[in-house]
């Protein structure tokens, strides 16, 4: 069976809906996907400022205000390379920190002044295969250096332009399969003065870092995205199944029903045909009946050479038991002949009321010897018979049977005659046609 229509339509609306979703899905995968690691002031991360004294050097650094990450540093001459360090750390331990390697960019809002031309950006990574967290110096030091030109404003950068500190990697002997720059366990985000040994007072104003990372990889989201189409066709499909087994259940009980419908109409067609070709008064078959039988008799008669035999029944003196006892009984005595009659005649009889109170039996494959004997059978049973207020009546019997070359109508006039000839000789007898 097929949908209705606001069916299908609704299939149409939601197929495109996911279509236009599915659009989406591409076309705005950078921003779906987008995640974001935000460190400002709000953050309350721990900060650790350091300056090159500890070198021997005679630089110091003055964290002004921790809460809005605000320092400045002055450089002195002392140590070969005069330094200040502005650190959060993301774990106090300086062991377990963030994994950063889904993020790809770090956009910075940095304030500064002062007479250096490059400032230091470096993402500190802990990796006990290098590490240990007694020596400060041994996290790896991924950094960049820029021009302070670049942070007018927010200053954005790739992670993949990080690179590993030449010092670093040659003070802790690190090999070169360690020596690529690294994400996953970032400890410290760490803003240091440039190189070039600028000195004089450097302020510095730190209002915002962000890194910007994507949740999922490309494949992994077009791989998402399929597995949803997938989802979303199983389920249509299964629930295609579910329903098409609802609707085959729904089809077999409306064809029993209408099976049912059919039988009953049959039926009653049955017996509305057979009505209509039934005497009322008598329950014998009418002229419509007759009709029929004759016709199938003839073609018996004329494939295959069966006998076709009339026996032609014509009440004595009805006149006269209608003038005694009253149409209604003379009624009621044509009803009781034809019950005598029908329950002696044979399946392949038929018993017809040809008008009045004179009636035909069809005799199929019946000979002339064997419809006489039907008809003397017949007489005398009527004869015997005490009716309605001891009435008794006597029948007229004339019989024929089909000739060679004969027609229907031939065959009937040769009943009647015989049936006269029987009135004739007296009543009450069986008279063959010549
Ligand atoms: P015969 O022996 O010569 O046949 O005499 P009959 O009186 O039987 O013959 P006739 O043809 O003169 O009369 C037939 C009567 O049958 C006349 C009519 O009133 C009666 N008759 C015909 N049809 C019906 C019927 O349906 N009901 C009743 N009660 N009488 C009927
Ligand atoms: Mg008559
Ligand atoms: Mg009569």
């Amino acid at each position: 069976m097929l949908d209705s229509p606001p069916h299908r339509l609704h299939f149409e609306i939601i197929l495109g809906l996911l279509v236009v979703f599915t659009i989406f899905a591409i076309a705005g995968e950078e921003q779906i996907l987008e995640k974001r690691l935000v460190i400002d002031n709000t953050s309350n991360m721990p900060l650790h400022v350091y300056d090159d004294r500890g070198n021997g050097g005679k630089s110091s650094i003055h964290l002004e205000d921790e809460k809005n990450m605000r320092w400045h540093c002055i450089l002195r001459d002392g140590y070969e390379f005069p330094l200040c360090g502005f650190e959060i750390l993301f774990d106090k331990e300086r062991t377990h920190g963030i994994d950063l390697r889904h993020y790809n960019k770090i956009r910075l809002w940095l304030d500064y002044n002062g007479p250096g031309q490059t400032v230091r950006i470096s993402l500190r990574n802990f990796d006990p295969l290098y590490s240990k967290k007694e020596i400060l110096h041994s996290t790896k030091y991924n950094q960049i250096e820029f021009n302070i030109g670049l942070l007018n404003g927010v200053a954005e950068f790739s992670l993949k332009d990080f690179f590993v500190a030449n010092w670093w990697v040659l003070e802790n002997k690190i090999p070169p399969q360690l020596s690529h720059p690294q994400f996953d366990n970032v400890t410290i985000f760490e803003v240091q003065t440039g190189s070039g040994r600028p000195l004089g007072k450097h302020q510095f104003h730190l209002h915002k870092v962000e890194f910007i990372g994507q949740a999922l990889s490309t494949a992994d989201w077009y791989l998402a995205i399929m597995m949803c189409w997938l989802v979303i066709i199983l389920s249509f499909l299964a629930y295609r199944i579910v329903k098409l087994k609802d609707e085959v259940v729904i089809q077999r009980k409306r064809e029993s029903e209408l099976l049912e419908i059919n039988q009953l109409l049959d039926t009653r067609g049955k017996a509305l045909e057979r009505k209509a070709k039934t005497d009322p008064l008598t329950g014998a078959f009418n002229r419509l009946g007759l009709e029929e039988a004759i016709s199938l008799g003839l073609q018996e008669w004329r494939k295959y050479q069966k006998p076709l035999s009339l026996v032609m029944i014509d009440i004595d003196h009805f006149k006269q038991v209608n003038d005694r006892h009253g149409h209604d009984i003379g009624d009621l005595v044509l009803s009781h002949l034809s019950n005598i009659v029908q329950q002696h005649t044979r399946a392949q009889d038929l018993f017809a009321r040809w008008g009045g109170e004179e009636f035909v039996l069809v005799c199929r494959d019946t000979d002339i010897d064997s419809a006489c004997a039907i008809a003397e059978k017949l007489r005398e049973l009527i004869n015997n018979q005490i009716l309605h207020n001891d009435i008794t009546i006597t029948a007229s019997f004339g019989v024929a049977t089909l000739k060679a070359h004969e027609n229907l109508e031939q065959l009937f006039k040769a009943a009647d005659i015989a049936l006269y000839e029987a009135k004739a000789a007296g009543r009450n007898r069986v008279v063959t046609a010549a």
